[in-house]
């Protein structure tokens, strides 16, 4: 079963004292983060002109696709003949990050009609399955694309009850929480595997 928001609180009053701070990602060092600090204070980035093109994405046109070639970056805990769940090599700060993607190496909108409806049953099944776990507040579904080109689909859990890691910003705090414990982590992956696979397909953990 997930922490509870006690328990994730305690983990981190463990690592960095009570009030103490989690050490700070590299954020300024990302091209895409939207402020910076000038002269102490924290101002928008000054946005530049546009680029000729998009930048090219991974796998793009299926070729050099890790998604596809299965590099070890996303496990399989579940699958049925058109789509995987996949999780991460490690857990991180939330209690659980999944990917939903297709078999087949499509973008989003290259779905036909048919496997359109069947994501839309298993990811409101996966949804429906993880919020229901205990002290999951909600489940953020997320399609960026902006990397990979290959179908996937993010499907992040956050503690209910910690009021600052809520909407977009529960990504920033997956990066700072200390790891979940990896035998809890592994325990409702498998639950998650085995309540799909009640609908649909089979669990792989
Ligand atoms: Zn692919």
């Amino acid at each position: 079963m997930p922490e509870s928001a006690e328990e994730v609180y305690a983990r981190v009053v463990a690592t960095v004292g009570e009030g103490g701070r989690l050490p700070m990602p590299q954020v300024e060092t990302w091209d895409v983060f939207p402020w910076e600090v000038v002269d102490g204070a924290l101002v928008p980035r000054v946005l530049r002109p546009p680029e000729e093109q998009e930048p090219a994405r991974v796998g793009a046109g299926g070729r050099d696709c890790f998604n596809c070639a299965g590099d070890g970056s996303a496990i399989r805990v579940w699958e049925n003949d058109r789509w995987k769940v996949t999780h991460p090599a490690k857990p991180g700060g939330l209690p659980l990050v999944l990917w939903l993607a297709s078999k087949e190496h499509l973008d989003f909108p290259d779905m036909d009609d048919a496997l359109a409806a069947e994501y839309g049953r298993i990811s409101t099944r996966l949804c429906r399955i993880v919020e229901r776990l205990p002290h999951i507040g909600r489940v953020h579904v997320c399609r960026w694309g902006d990397g990979s080109e290959h179908l996937h689909v993010w499907f992040i859990a956050r503690t209910a009850r910690l009021t600052q890691i809520m909407g977009s910003m529960a990504v920033e705090w997956e990066q700072m929480l200390p790891p979940v414990p990896e035998e809890v982590w592994r325990a409702d992956i498998r639950t998650v595997a085995a309540k799909l696979a009640n609908h649909d397909g089979w669990a792989l953990v």
